[in-house]
């Protein structure tokens, strides 16, 4: 090879290495190569899972589905009625409107992204999600984020902001803050249920959903 070869090959290297950084200089974290199969064996791993006490009044497991290699990960609360009878995350009303999101929102489908859930099975009378159940199910969320590496997570409704936050302040002061979990960008918003409570809240999301779009459109 010739020098100014050499040379060439040498800029081309950096410069893929500095498109893989972050705005503060961090690798970006990538999807790991079988992402399918990581989820699937972490599928495997949860089993008939009777870790805490959803257990017993629960229909499924509510895994989560999606892209294994999506750039955006939508987490939610825990699984309703339509969630846990259909095994499925957000396929109720709630659901419906996560929909618009992402397809008049964002202009993904949503096949493109991940949706999943703090906790895995349906709390009963969809009560709030206990501390024990939340710590009980939080490995399971851990391995999946961590296999699918997005670029943007986005925490629909208080427990899932302050999950990846990782604080307890309220859903309306977390929303729209940008922070990190492992490295990867995460984005609180309202949850849609409360959307469909509260339209008025629709404008604040449109505000958080066109900060994700711009995050996931820079490089
Ligand atoms: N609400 C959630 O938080 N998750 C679902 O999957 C459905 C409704």
């Amino acid at each position: 090879m010739s020098e100014r070869e050499a040379v060439l090959r040498d800029l081309a290297e950096r410069a893929r290495f500095y498109a893989s950084l972050t705005d503060v200089g961090i690798p970006r974290a990538r999807a790991a190569p079988d992402a399918g199969g990581e989820l699937k064996a972490i599928r495997d791993f949860i089993g008939d899972c009777q870790r805490c006490k959803l257990a017993s009044g629960r229909k499924n497991i509510v895994f989560g589905q999606g892209n294994p290699h999506a750039a955006l990960m939508f987490v939610g609360e825990a699984p309703g009625a339509d969630e846990d009878e259909q095994g499925l995350a957000f396929v109720g009303r709630a659901g419906q409107l996560l929909t618009d999101i992402i397809e008049k929102g964002l202009k993904m489908r949503r096949s493109e992204v991940w949706i999943g859930n703090v906790i895995k099975c349906r709390p009963p009378q969809n009560r709030n999600p206990e501390p024990d159940e939340i710590l009980s199910c939080q490995p399971f969320l851990e391995q999946q984020i961590r296999a699918i590496r997005p670029k943007v997570i986005v925490g629909l409704g208080k427990f899932a902001g302050q999950w990846l936050l990782k604080t307890a302040e309220p859903i309306s002061r977390i929303r729209g803050r940008l922070g990190q979990f492992e490295g990867i960008t995460v984005i609180p918003t309202y949850h849609p249920a409360f959307l469909l409570r509260n339209p008025a809240a629709k404008k604040e999301v449109w505000e958080d959903i066109k900060v994700v779009r711009d995050l996931l459109s820079a490089g």
